[in-house]
């Protein structure tokens, strides 16, 4: 069985439906301090089984203990954490908790049940740049805000971890930027008030809830001098979870040192491109105005995404048209049905 901490969140709820319709039995740890319990109904309609659910926090000691001894666990996917960047610079004592003492409890537990194999969600933000250059793993890292700080000393106590005890198999993730939804339209991202992100902003503008949208910037040394990211559909992302699980649990040669990996598809897109395609996936036109650069954002990054596919035999399947759509389709149900997660 595999514990997914934050697994009725956005990108742990897609994992859990990868999990589950690849034969795992999940049970889901969370707090819901960011997600619904609704979600749970939507699993049970797209997976064989309803997950097991422990509303509690990673940071709990007793909580973790009572989930260890009570179900038969193999391995840990570890979403539960806070992740708003702008939040994080004017909370950072709260991101350190949750995000850095919720992983050190949560590793803790796992010695004490002797449960040893860990997937981590990392992120993009641990890069120090330059950024004029797909991404590597193994280039310079450092994170200019405390959202990115605290993954970053999370891997570095991974690393230390799997040093000093090399039984471990822990797989760091760097996510790019993860969109999309369920091609079911039953799960999605609904993020709580104006969303900070530009691809629910943009469903949101398309389904009439904003009047426009803001471009933070159009002078950036970019194509059309609009921001470029890397999007990378939620369900690629889910099937890297299950792909680095995989080979967390069936490699026959220890490490020294955490799987590292980059998740993108490798492609970057502007802003201006993924407004069109999210117009051509909706059929809405999507009001818009240049504004200001938004602080603290960098013009562009993308991922090489080439360990991934060398390590896991993974890479994105999925495009921004399908992207936009996935989107446009859960933005339409959450709509209609009220939002689940
Ligand atoms: P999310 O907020 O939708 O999901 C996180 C889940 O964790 C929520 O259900 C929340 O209720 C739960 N949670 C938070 N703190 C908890 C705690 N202390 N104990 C138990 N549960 C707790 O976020 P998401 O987008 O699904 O992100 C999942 C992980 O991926 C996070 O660690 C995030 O930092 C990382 N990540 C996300 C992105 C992104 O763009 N979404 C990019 C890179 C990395
Ligand atoms: N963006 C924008 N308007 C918005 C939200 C985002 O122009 O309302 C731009 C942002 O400046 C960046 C890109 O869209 O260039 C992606 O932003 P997002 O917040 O989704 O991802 P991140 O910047 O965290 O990688």
């Amino acid at each position: 069985m595999i514990l997914v901490t934050g697994g009725t969140g956005y990108i742990g709820s897609h994992t859990c439906v990868a999990l589950m319709n690849a034969g795992y039995h999940v049970a889901i740890l969370d707090n819901l301090c960011n997600s619904r319990i609704e979600v749970l109904n939507r699993l049970a309609r797209l997976c064989p089984v309803r997950p097991d659910f422990v509303e509690g926090d990673v940071r709990d000691p007793s909580v973790l203990d009572s989930v260890f001894a009570r179900y038969p666990i193999s391995a840990v996917v570890h979403f539960a954490g806070l992740k708003a960047v702008g939040d994080s610079v004017k909370n950072p004592l709260a991101y350190y908790d949750n995000n850095v003492n919720g992983s050190v409890q949560l590793l803790r537990a796992m010695q004490r049940a002797n449960v040893k194999t860990f997937v981590f969600s990392s992120t993009a933000t641990v890069y120090a740049g330059p950024f004029d250059e797909a991404l590597r793993e193994s280039d310079r890292l450092g994170a200019s805000q405390p959202y990115g700080h605290s993954k970053l000393v999370v891997e570095e106590i991974l690393a230390d971890l799997q040093s000093a005890e090399p039984d471990w198999r822990i797989a760091c993730l760097r996510y790019f930027n993860p969109v999309g939804a369920h091609e079911s339209g039953l799960i999605g991202e609904s993020p709580l008030g104006a969303p900070n992100n530009l691809m629910p902003y943009l469903a949101q503008v398309a389904s009439g809830m904003r009047e426009f949208l803001n471009v933070w910037g159009n002078d950036y040394a970019t194509p059309d001098g609009t921001g470029v990211r890397d999007y990378l559909h939620v369900m690629d992302l889910a099937e890297a979870h299950l792909a680095a699980l995989h080979h967390l649990q069936t490699v026959t040669s220890l490490s020294t040192k955490p799987l590292t990996l980059n998740l993108g598809t490798g492609q970057g897109y502007s802003v201006l491109e993924v407004v069109h395609a999210f117009e051509q996936a909706s059929g809405q036109k999507i009001g818009r105005q240049f504004a200001p650069r938004r602080a603290g954002d960098i013009a562009q990054y993308w991922a090489d995404p080439g360990l991934a596919k060398q390590v896991l035999g993974w890479q994105a399947k999925r495009g921004l048209q399908e992207m936009c759509a996935d989107t446009w389709r859960w933005q339409l149900h959450s709509a209609k049905d009220g939002e689940p997660s």
